[in-house]
């Protein structure tokens, strides 16, 4: 992995560039993406929303977004929902191309029937356990099921009847008929259809049949005219079963490809481990700032230019891998520093009395907004007789290194005047409380016309103007690379970060941030990258720290080399 220019690997583009030359799909490139509405999206469907789209953009084709709602059980309308609007979010559209795996009930059932007619399928009484029970090992092969030789007839009128509702739940399951002693487990007399009697978010109570994800998902395909049919790695066995279904029906066949999944240090992704972080309370919710899901990172404050930045550099490979999470960052603080205004804020407020300034005279400073982006302009900051310094700015006795404010020293208030410390108060504990200081009115701007020159440049917020906010910081919501890394008896809860959420209930912002909206991203200059929180209300300001101003990826990079 590397951040300069060299683009990354992408073996599913060759692929496409082959298949045009040759005329394969007539030049015709669609894809799809296909997401199970069980959950809200995180990181990992990002990069596979960015691919999918990202190709059908490239190659002038197609993607359709298609809900593979084919489980009623763990499916919700509430998930339809956020998935459109994270896609949207993403910047990808599919236009008028929303499907639905329920959509083609109808043409399922009359495939399934084809297959029974055909002797290809047959209704099982197994139960889910002796199923599994003869299914067999990778080492030893299945059995035949005795239900195995019902003839045609008994099968399609089991088969009916399963569907009309006559039978509990469990009791009958139609199984495609393909090869008990295969040497890959998918082809075992696969279940093709359950009985479930739930409601369906979109077919209601039409349904108490409903087909298993992989009798669906190529079919599915097929029907949408899908050139390219884009999935992750574990696939790979199941690719023989999409394309005997396909060869069976004697339907239009698309192709299937893998690709290795996304994994994340210091992150889980699976959609089970997410949901149990939600239900058990352990987050505020799918969008808690901390969730690698979409709806997370965005109340966080990423970019969706710096996601789809991020899908690009880790590329599309055959191997699995797990990408530092600092390579997220470093995308993050790429656009950001392009695209963030930046303002003063104070997280730990040390008053500063500037005792030679007049007690009542305010001036403002012209302060830019982004030294990156010359449009963004500049604004007016209050500057007056007390001002707020962060505390780790200030130094009683200073380390050799620390160049910033100390007794007797003079440093720069951005943008403003030189001050130099005269005194340090102290309350009766002996914490320091407050400091005073003189001004040389001669270097307002932040310049001295002598060329006097101070080493410490410090940000500052006028007392009198600066408004509250609480501050939300944010760290790695586990504290291990792979949270999986558990003991005996635990499980990945045993490896969440008990700090990762820290609030600053009293911080100072600059008055510009009044009325901000949420979502508004902001760097809090000599801090780090900050949005607004949904919470926000008229009088209460909230801040999420997106991300830190240090690049930790050059580091990482250098260990590696
Ligand atoms: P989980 O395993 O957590 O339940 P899933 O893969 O079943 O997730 P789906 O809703 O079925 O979730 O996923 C929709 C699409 O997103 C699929 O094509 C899947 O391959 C892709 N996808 C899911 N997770 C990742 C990931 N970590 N990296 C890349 N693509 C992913
Ligand atoms: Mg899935």
């Amino acid at each position: 992995m590397t951040n300069d220019q060299t683009p990354p690997p992408n073996f599913i583009k060759k692929i496409i560039e082959d298949d045009i030359e040759s005329g394969k799909y007539n030049g015709r490139v669609h894809t799809r993406f296909p997401p199970e509405p069980n959950g809200y999206l995180h990181i990992g469907h990002a990069k596979s929303i960015c691919l999918n789209f990202g190709l059908a953009n490239e190659f002038n084709g197609f993607c359709n977004l298609r809900f593979d709602d084919t489980n009623p059980i763990k499916e919700e309308q509430e998930y339809i929902d956020s998935i459109k609007t994270d896609v949207r979010w993403l910047g990808f559209d599919w236009d008028d191309r929303e499907f639905y795996a329920s959509d083609y009930f109808g043409q399922l059932y009359e495939w399934a029937i084809k297959l029974i007619k055909d002797g290809h399928a047959y209704v099982d009484s197994l139960s889910a356990d002796e199923i599994r029970a003869y299914r067999g090992t990778l080492t030893e092969s299945g059995r035949e099921s005795p239900y195995r030789d019902r003839s045609i007839e008994e099968n399609l009128d089991l088969f009916e009847r399963m569907k009309k509702g006559e039978f509990e739940d469990g009791t009958y399951v139609l199984r495609a008929k393909i090869d008990m002693a295969s040497g890959n487990l998918n082809l075992r007399d696969p279940v093709l259809y359950r009985i479930l009697h739930a409601e369906h978010p979109r077919t209601g109570d039409e349904w108490c049949i409903y087909p298993m994800y992989d009798y669906a998902h190529g079919q599915s395909d097929s029907i949408e005219g899908i050139t390219y049919s884009i999935c992750t790695l574990e696939f790979e066995d199941h690719r023989p079963l999409y394309n005997w279904f396909l060869d069976e029906l004697d339907i239009y066949h698309p192709q299937q490809i893998e690709f290795a999944r996304l994994n994340l240090t210091y992150t889980v992704m699976s959609k089970r481990k997410l949901l149990r972080l939600v239900k058990n309370n352990l987050v505020n919710g799918w969008d808690d700032p901390r969730m690698p899901t979409i709806s997370g990172m965005r109340r966080r404050g990423y970019p969706p230019a710096a996601i789809r930045d991020f899908a690009e550099r880790i590329g599309v490979a055959k191997n699995d891998s797990t990408i530092d999470f600092a390579l997220l960052e470093y995308c993050l603080r790429q656009e950001l520093n392009q695209s963030a205004a930046r303002v003063m804020a104070i997280l730990d407020p040390l008053k500063v009395v500037i005792t030679n300034y007049p007690d009542d005279k305010v001036e403002y400073a012209e302060a830019v907004n982004n030294q990156e982006d010359p449009a963004a302009g500049t604004r007016q900051v209050p500057f007056s007789k007390v001002v707020y310094i962060e505390r780790e700015d200030f130094q009683e006795i200073p380390h050799k290194k620390f160049f910033r404010l100390a007794p007797g020293r003079e440093v720069r208030l951005m943008h403003a005047y030189y001050i130099t410390c005269t005194d340090v108060i102290k309350d009766e504990n002996g914490d320091i409380v407050e400091l005073h200081c003189t001004y040389d009115p001669e270097t307002w701007g932040g310049d001295s016309p002598d060329g006097r020159r101070v080493k410490g440049t410090l940000h500052w917020l006028s007392a009198a103007h600066a408004l509250s906010a609480e501050v939300r910081l944010y760290d790695h919501l586990f504290t291990k690379e792979n949270p999986d890394d558990v003991g005996e008896g635990e499980d990945f809860t045993a490896n969440m970060n008990p700090d990762s959420l820290q609030v600053i209930a009293q911080a100072k912002v600059e008055p510009s941030l009044a009325g901000a909206e949420p979502g508004s991203r902001y760097q809090f200059l000599r801090t780090a990258y900050f949005c607004v929180d949904p919470d926000t209300t008229p009088d209460h300001l909230v801040f999420n720290r997106t991300v830190t101003l240090r690049d930790t990826w050059a580091k990482v990079q250098q260990k590696s080399n």
